[in-house]
């Protein structure tokens, strides 16, 4: 899915947000500019707050998880910690490799559809030919094709 974390330069602020064209920019949820976004490699989405820069603007920043502005990550974790979130970075590391591991492997799926799928096309095929030899009824059905594309990536 179209879902890439940008981080805004102006501010530091990184989000994730939905864009639909390469060059398309999103103005960033912190500060509004649009010209300092600068697209990040994709992550699995929750990697991608605070902790994953450790920056944040002079004024403080908008964390996304509370839902309101606070002023330093410091400040974020006491909060979530009181309400009884962990940080991330604080979780046992096997745990984290495990979803990264996961989601490498499904991006690696969802290449192989992607590669079939422009094969056929360079073999002559139609995009409707393609398709259907590509996303077969026989995944579907099984949720193999659900399962690999129901995900946060490309
Ligand atoms: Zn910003």
């Amino acid at each position: 899915m179209p879902l890439y974390n940008f981080l805004c330069t102006n501010c530091n602020y990184l989000a994730e947000y939905f864009v639909f064209g390469y060059d398309e920019s999103v103005p960033c949820e912190c500060c509004f500019s649009a010209e300092h976004q600068v697209r990040q490699i994709s992550l699995p989405s929750k990697h991608s707050s605070w902790h994953s820069t450790g920056r944040y603007g002079a004024n403080g920043y908008f964390s996304k998880a509370l839902g309101k502005y606070v002023d330093s990550p410091q400040q974020a974790q006491d909060i979530l910690e009181k309400q009884g979130f962990v940080c991330e970075a604080d979780l046992p590391k096997h745990r984290w490799d495990d979803a990264t591991e996961k989601h490498r492997d499904t991006i690696t799926e969802q290449e192989a559809y992607i590669q079939t799928y422009k094969d056929k096309l360079a073999s002559g095929k139609s995009k409707e030919e393609a398709v259907a030899e590509t996303f077969t009824a026989q995944d579907a059905l099984s949720g193999k094709l659900e399962q690999t594309f129901k995900g946060d990536t490309i």
